[in-house]
């Protein structure tokens, strides 16, 4: 606790990770168990809590300065309330300190780990370890906790469930609260209660694990990503070093975070990139699905999780039935499960919560919401990791996956459960699979780039999702052009201005829209603006200033094309604004201070 305690109060990050580090040096490894010890099995399988369940010494340590008890990847949680650990710390306290004392000094003090340390506790005279199982331990505040007792109650603690699950936790809680010191005491509430906030964040704990077992920043980066698990990679950095770290591989069953995107546009992926993969955005909740054939065909080969890494397994039996039915080796996917009507159309978001995490009636649920899911990255294919490949490879093995054996030779549109991916250079393709999402109900597209590997719990600039558009511009229709093909009876590229001159009835022309638009909205736009057409030349038409279009755009450029001296970028239709005549378009000064 003297540890923490330091920890807490040093302000520098750099002193901070020297702390760290020091406390993993001498925190003394667990004594062996008889019948070795399941964490070291770092290889693939389908990994279970239970394998995980008798940590050394380091790996406790190592994530509870981070304030966890379990690791990330593990669904297991505390479940503590709040009221748990108050009535454990008020039974603790003495036979005449009631909850309602603790609540009332929280109240007062604000933060529970100082209302825990305001009271004295049965631990008090006592000398011991809960410093961190180390050395440290023959501290003057210690008392004979250690450590390892902390974490083996708090597995037991998160193992209560039933009737009467909630007394065994406080009887359990209560029985390690006793055994405090004060200051174990505040360490304590303050970890089962996820407020352990004494500055050590992940890279602090990188940074420790590299510095205390002179292992390679970067390796223990990596090994971080592929198990998720702080406790792990410390300890194979101490007892394996760098050859240990590199041997830690993914795992089936043992979920990595996801990678995410940044908001960004089409002009800044092409400059960047030259080439965008572009897919769809679907609208629904990020999954990670983890298969392994074969193991048991009745249970536990599939299983589904958040982004957060909860299992959500039992909530999605129609993921569990496509995995089930498509699937043939062992994989990690990654995707989004969306809800859908009768005919396969999206539907929103909204939606897919009613479904996401239902502990109970699923069944029944289900015929309220159907859910299925999309796939968009593979991170495992049978043995290989494949974190380090492109996208583009990653997509190919994705693809491979999902069409069973002998249905290989059907196109990518036919895959059930596989996200189309498009690579593309030219801006006007990329609108036109935009506009095509959005008429397929889907949020928009996703850029990305081609050449990307996978980076689990980053947001970087390599995934994009383009920006939505944060202001729209109402702009008046003063012209338009007939289609072509298939599109000819209908009006398609649409001349678009604002109001300008001191009066704000003069027209200038900012540019003209064609995308984002589908064959029966066209047909509608068509019929509402023939009757205005007042010249024809070729195909094009001039049109009477009436309708008010709503219009999105990425930015909005100088340039000598069109006759206000500015264009939009990207500009997409949005909707007619039936509501508004001419003169409440938006003028060149507005246009003019949102470039600004
Ligand atoms: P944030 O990630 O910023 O917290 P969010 O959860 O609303 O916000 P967005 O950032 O808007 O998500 O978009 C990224 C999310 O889009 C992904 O986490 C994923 O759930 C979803 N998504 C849908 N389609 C794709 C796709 N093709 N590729 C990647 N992600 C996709």
């Amino acid at each position: 606790a003297q540890r923490v305690a330091a920890i807490e109060a040093e302000p520098a990050d750099l002193e901070i990770v020297a702390l760290v580090t020091e406390l993993f040096e001498e925190t003394l490894e667990s004594a062996p168990l008889e019948d070795g010890n399941p964490c070291s099995d770092a290889g693939h399988g389908t990994a279970t809590p239970d394998d995980f369940d008798t940590p050394d010494n380091l790996e406790i340590v190592a994530r509870f300065v981070q304030g966890r008890v379990f690791p990330a990847w593990q669904s297991r949680t505390l479940d503590i309330g709040p009221s748990t650990c108050y009535e454990a710390i008020a039974r603790a306290a003495g036979t005449n300190v009631r909850t309602d004392d603790v609540e009332a000094r929280l109240a007062d003090i604000g933060e529970i780990g100082e209302v825990a340390a305001s009271y004295d506790f049965g631990g008090q005279q006592g000398l011991g370890a809960f410093g961190g199982g180390s050395s440290s331990a023959n501290t003057t505040d210690g008392t004979d906790l250690t450590v390892r007792e902390v974490y083996e109650t708090l597995s037991e603690l998160a193992a209560a469930e039933g009737a009467g699950s909630q007394d065994r936790k406080v009887d359990l809680l209560f029985g390690l609260v006793n055994r405090c010191s004060s200051e174990e005491a505040r360490y304590l509430a303050r970890l089962v209660l996820s407020e352990m906030r004494i500055g050590v964040g992940e890279g602090t704990v990188r940074d420790a694990i590299a510095e205390a077992f002179d292992v390679p920043g970067g390796e223990v980066e990596r090994a971080l990503q592929v198990s998720n698990d702080y406790g792990q990679v410390a300890r194979v950095a101490r007892d394996d070093g760098l050859e240990g770290l590199t041997q830690l591989d993914l795992a089936v069953g043992r979920p990595v975070q996801a990678m995410l995107a940044q908001a960004g546009t089409v002009t800044d992926a092409l400059e960047e990139w030259e080439q965008a993969a572009v897919e769809w955005k679907y609208d629904g909740a990020r999954i990670q699905l983890h298969y392994q054939p074969g193991t048991n065909p009745d249970a536990g080969a599939t299983e589904v999780f958040s982004r957060n890494m909860e299992d959500v397994t039992d909530a999605l039996p129609e993921v569990v039935e496509f995995a089930e039915e498509t699937l043939e080796e062992a994989v990690i996917l990654d995707g989004e499960v969306v809800a859908i009507d009768d005919d396969g159309t999206p539907l929103p978001f909204q939606e897919v919560l009613k479904r996401f995490r239902r502990k109970h009636d699923v069944e029944k649920a289900r015929e309220d919401v159907t859910v299925r899911p999309v796939f968009f990255d593979c991170l495992h294919a049978d043995g290989d990791d494949l974190l380090e490949e492109p996208l583009t490879i990653r997509h190919d093995r994705l693809e491979a996956v999902l069409c069973d054996g002998d249905e290989r030779s059907r196109s990518p549109e036919n895959v059930d459960g596989l996200s189309l991916l498009w690579q593309s250079d030219d801006p006007e393709k990329i609108e036109s699979i935009d506009a095509e999402a959005l008429e397929g109900g889907h949020e928009g597209i996703m850029l990305k780039n081609p050449e990307s590997t996978y980076s689990p719990g980053r947001r970087g600039k390599h995934w994009r999702k383009r920006k939505p558009d944060v202001e729209t511009l109402d702009c008046v229709v003063t012209g338009a052009e007939w289609g072509e093909g298939r599109r000819a009876t209908f009006l398609g590229t649409f001349e678009l201005s604002v109001r300008a001159g001191e009066a704000g009835d003069e027209l200038e022309t900012v540019g003209k829209v064609a995308t984002g638009i589908t064959d029966e909205k066209l047909e509608e736009l068509t019929e509402l603006l023939e009757p205005h057409i007042t010249a024809e030349e070729g195909q094009e038409v001039d049109l009477e200033p009436e309708v008010v279009f709503e219009v999105g755009y990425e930015e909005i450029q100088t340039s000598p094309t069109y006759s206000s001296g500015y264009a939009l970028r990207f500009p997409r239709f949005v909707g007619v604004r039936s509501d508004k005549a001419t003169a409440d378009a938006d003028s060149l000064e507005r246009l003019e201070r949102l470039r600004d």
